[in-house]
């Protein structure tokens, strides 16, 4: 960063350039279209994919609101689907249940980091005549059967939000291996104008533009794409030290019959954005909230993943998606415990959080058999 403001540089010109190759390479992409958010990421691929008024996209319910706001942006309807026990990600065979002669596009959500089940998402996409808009919030860096996640849908939308496994503070990359769906994001994420800024300015560009559909303003600057690059080069070192906290997590919960550990699967590489923890409430006297304000007060931050968007007032009142819809993702959200897990963590940290959590599990299955 420093190098950038040395330069001058500090808008989108040649180290956002280096970031989308860099990135690029990391996952075996053609293409990396460096843009300001994975939010922004998924509205340019939507768009690019030709999604319009009219047009149904499949979305897990289990998913953070921008998988699908940004559908309804361009008109499209989200139509939610549940998410399968387990490993919570899109549920399949409800997905192809939900296929009409609208579905445009299905979006499977990588959550917690962990591939979706992508050879049945595929081969849905094919029978149906489906787009495949991968939403890679969480998963990077994770594979699925040997191959990275970034080139199995017609597009892959990372996020390098402050919290995510890597971070530009707020970035993100829509990858794809389409030239002309590459072109058509990189065109929309900049104006619409036919040639960006760097060109424009330098020597080898010329004052001429010409504006070829109005687009967004979602470029990343210079400044975040250098410490997207930094983060980039350390990302397998960090994902090493969330495996071996997970791992941690794993055999200290996993045979509490209290607590449900998340489900890993094979021939994965998680990349362990989230560890969520699901409560066994049958077994706890105490609530979910109590749970979590029990670690708040040992000062161990939490948080809830997700609140299935068709619980969501918007989604509700506008697509009439009302509570028991999708039983499965609301079973998880009313069970969810996600528990800290970043590379900076110490093994103290880790220790603490292990005891705070069995502590407050043992204290109450006590009191329970007690009284
Ligand atoms: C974080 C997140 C997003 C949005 O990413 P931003 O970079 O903050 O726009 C989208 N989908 C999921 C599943 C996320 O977790």
């Amino acid at each position: 960063m420093a190098d950038v403001v040395r330069d001058g540089w500090i808008n989108t010109g040649p180290r956002a350039k280096a970031f989308e190759t860099e990135f690029a390479a990391a996952v075996g992409a053609r293409h990396g279209v460096a843009v300001n958010s994975c939010t922004a990421a998924l509205h340019v691929a939507y768009e690019a994919i030709g999604l319009r008024d009219g047009d149904e996209v499949l979305v897990p319910t289990m998913t953070f609101t921008s998988t699908a706001a940004t559908a309804w942006h361009l008109g499209a309807r989200p139509v939610l689907v549940d998410i399968r026990e387990g490993d919570e990600t899109l549920d399949v065979e409800k997905a192809e249940r939900a296929v009409t002669p609208r579905t445009k596009a299905i979006v499977p959500v990588h959550y917690g980091g962990q591939a979706c089940e992508l050879d049945a998402i595929l081969d849905l996409a094919k029978r149906k005549g489906l787009r495949v808009v991968e939403d890679a919030a969480h998963a990077f860096p994770a594979s699925y059967k040997g191959r990275p996640i970034g080139t199995f849908g017609d597009v892959t939308c990372f996020s390098f939000y402050s919290t995510k496994t890597i971070t530009t503070a707020e970035g993100g990359m829509a990858c794809t291996q389409d030239d002309d769906l590459a072109a058509r994001m990189r065109l929309m994420a900049l104006h619409g104008i036919s040639k960006d800024a760097w060109k424009r300015y330098t020597s080898e560009g010329s004052w001429y533009y010409e504006v070829l559909a109005p687009g967004y303003k979602y470029n990343l600057t210079d400044l975040a794409a250098a410490i997207g690059r930094v983060q980039l080069a350390r990302a397998g070192d960090m994902l090493r030290r969330r495996e071996a906290i997970a791992k941690r997590y794993l055999e200290a919960f996993g045979s509490n019959d209290a607590l449900i550990v998340p489900t890993v699967l094979p021939d994965r590489t998680h990349a362990w954005h989230l560890f969520s923890l699901r409560l066994r409430l049958e077994a706890l006297p105490l609530s979910r909230d109590a749970f979590l304000d029990e670690l708040k007060a040992r000062g161990i931050g939490t948080s809830v993943h997700y609140i299935p968007l068709h619980l969501q007032p918007c989604y509700r009142e506008t697509f009439g998606f009302r509570p028991g819809d999708f039983p499965v993702a609301e079973d998880a959200y009313r069970r969810s415990v996600s528990l800290p897990i970043y590379s900076k963590m110490t093994d103290a940290d880790v220790d603490r959080v292990i005891d705070a959590v069995l502590d407050l599990v043992g204290k109450n299955r006590s009191s329970d058999t007690t009284g």
